[in-house]
């Protein structure tokens, strides 16, 4: 177990790779919190498998996109565990539509869940990180387009863009109080976010001709990289990107 004695936030875990991430952490070893926005039944669900591991849990209903919700959230955890060493920031959505037909409402929803949602969230954790004398891990679940182009999904794209100068910007600001901050960028992985595209049989085989090792990721196979970056492992990495996307990334078509 690498992460015994550890305490862990993960943003979003009630489904998808955030899920698979709360339960590998347990299983590393770490308590483990996190935020879910609308699926309480799910939540639920993940945080009897978190207890069941032997692990303590915590669950928070919180929109991440509201800053007064993520400031709580984060000190509900300080409440709940005493400590707080590792920030998961993977709440995240996307909305589908021609660059030309982008209302201000998704704009701002995307925005503020992927972007601002990190932003805010880590800033308390850091507050928190400096006032007690602490290392910390950070986390930002990014994605393939945070460099790549996505057509139709511009908001989505200034997001991730944002994260990896967030990651990177933080990474120098950070380290001379011993806190890393990191992202890894999931390329296509079977989630709920993907949910059209895997119903699509056409778009679905074109997507699967781009990815060299010719298959979906898992959530479990993004919440390994995770454990890595989040344990001591890692410790003279921070500011850069994981790459977990079969090497979609160097092969890329957008049809
Ligand atoms: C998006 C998916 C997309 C994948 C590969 C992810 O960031 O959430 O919708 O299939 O990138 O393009």
């Amino acid at each position: 177990m690498r992460l015994a004695g550890k305490v862990a936030l993960v943003t979003g875990g009630d489904q998808g790779i955030g899920r698979a991430i709360v339960l590998r952490l347990g299983q590393e070893g770490a308590d483990v919190g996190f935020s879910y926005h609308s699926h309480q039944p799910q939540a639920m669900e993940v945080l009897s498998c978190v207890e069941a591991l032997g692990r303590k849990g915590f669950v928070s209903q919180a929109d991440v996109g509201d800053v007064q919700q993520a400031r709580a959230l984060v000190q509900a955890m300080v409440e709940r565990f005493g400590q707080l060493d590792i920030l998961v920031n993977n709440a995240g959505m996307e909305k589908r539509a021609p660059f030309w037909e982008v209302d201000e409402a998704d704009y701002d929803a995307v925005l503020a869940v992927n972007l601002k949602g990190a932003f805010f969230t880590t800033q308390a954790v850091v507050r928190h990180l400096i006032q007690t004398g602490r290392p910390g891990k950070i986390i930002n679940i990014s994605s393939v387009h945070e460099e790549l182009p996505f057509p139709n999904f511009a908001p989505y794209c200034l997001s991730k863009g944002g994260v990896r100068m967030l990651t990177r910007d933080l990474a120098v600001e950070l380290a001379p109080f011993h806190i890393t901050v990191n992202a890894i960028a999931p390329g296509a992985i079977a989630t709920a976010i993907n949910s059209s595209l895997l119903r699509d049989n056409e778009k679905f085989s074109a997507l699967l001709k781009n990815i060299p090792l010719g298959r979906m990721g898992t959530p479990e196979e993004v919440a390994a990289a995770v454990t890595f970056l989040a344990s001591a492992d890692s410790d003279y990495i921070t500011g850069t990107t994981v790459f977990v996307d079969g090497g979609l990334m160097r092969n890329y078509h957008e049809q």
